[in-house]
């Protein structure tokens, strides 16, 4: 069966189950996040499109070569660039759904981020590679050459790039797709983002997951919700999931689920003991990485760091309103001394 699958230099296709495939991105190609190919028997289904559109091409002709072919359609799973920009291969007939928060997301997000990417990303490329030029690590060189690798599929994505997007959208927590062979679910959850889709085959228990699932490889938390995101991940497991398709890294089970909990909640204790023991939250990127996530990738950049400090910043938030609180009640009953202002 191998010996037939489509090649491509972006991804690898990878068989789930019949007429079910991964398309797990290669390290060295231009795809960058995972994708789907589903077939439902009358329909063929695309879930994310990558970040190239030439890496997308291949996707398309991969869907064609794998699957009954007659008609199409894609699915965005979240807004960020890298499942979305492939978007504009599909022809005017191909339906492209997600959340209408999604929608609404890629409109307002993709012409500032363009932007922002087009003044800034060469330079990235340059500091990436002289910082490669002087790292001896084998981890952390591996790391630079996938940003350096994510930062020039970005600059290959602006080459004619038309942001396309989605024309059918829906905000209810499930969307039900019946085809003639199977059915499959597009099941609406949060937690990378304020709406992220999993597509789930429920016959087979496969459930591409998309960003809500990182799998050896350090999550991006920075834009999303953790406590929401622990909530998708164990409804996602109670539907009885076998087999996962993360969002980035290689197919999983469902102890990845729980892997990606555990993570969360080992950032969110890091920083809850940081303050607990007054250490100043400026000192979170000095934290060493949990022992059972220091093999993790740091895809992109350092991504631990980051994702600490996005719970230090709500750590903050939430402090600024107990200082808030404290000060009224300081005001209130004189000579009270609030000892918490080390904190900031
Ligand atoms: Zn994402």
């Amino acid at each position: 069966m191998s010996a037939q699958l489509p090649e491509s230099k972006h991804f690898q296709i990878e068989p789930l189950a019949e007429g079910v495939y991964g398309a797990i991105a290669s390290e060295q190609g231009h795809a960058i996040c995972n994708a789907g190919i589903v077939d439902i028997g009358d329909r063929a289904i695309i879930f994310d499109t990558f970040i190239s559109p030439r890496a997308a091409k291949d996707l398309l002709k991969a869907a064609k070569q794998l699957t009954s072919y007659k008609a199409l359609f894609v699915v965005n799973s979240h807004c960020h660039n890298d499942h979305i920009r492939g978007n504009q291969v599909f022809s005017p007939d191909v339906d492209i759904i997600s959340t209408t928060w999604t929608r609404k997301a890629i409109t307002q997000n993709e012409p500032k981020e363009i932007q922002w990417e087009k003044e800034n990303i060469p330079q990235g490329v340059i500091d990436a590679q002289s910082k490669l030029a002087a790292e001896k690590d084998s981890k952390r060189r591996r790391e630079l050459a996938g940003l350096i690798v994510y930062y020039r599929a970005i600059i290959e994505s602006h080459l004619n790039l038309k942001t396309r997007l989605p024309n059918i959208t829906f905000e209810t927590p499930k969307l039900v797709v019946h085809g003639t062979r199977r059915t499959v679910e597009l099941l609406s959850f949060a937690g990378h983002t304020a709406s992220d889709l999993v597509l789930y085959v429920p016959e087979e228990k496969i459930a591409f997951m998309s960003d809500l699932l990182f799998i050896n490889i350090h999550p991006y938390l920075t834009d999303g919700f953790p406590e929401r995101w622990k909530e998708s991940l164990t409804m996602v497991e109670a539907l009885g999931t076998q087999t996962v398709v993360p969002g980035h890294g290689p197919v999983g089970q469902t102890a990845d689920l729980s892997a990606m909990t555990r993570y969360i909640q080992s950032l969110e204790n890091i920083v809850a003991n940081m303050v607990k023991s007054g250490k100043p939250l400026e000192e979170v990127s000095l934290q060493p990485v949990p022992s059972p996530f220091e093999t993790w990738w740091l895809f992109f950049d350092n991504f631990f760091v980051t994702n600490l400090d996005s719970f230090t910043s709500a750590q903050r938030k939430e402090l600024k309103k107990i200082r808030l609180r404290f000060r009224v009640v300081t005001r209130k009953k004189s000579g009270y001394l609030f000892s918490a202002d080390y904190f900031f």
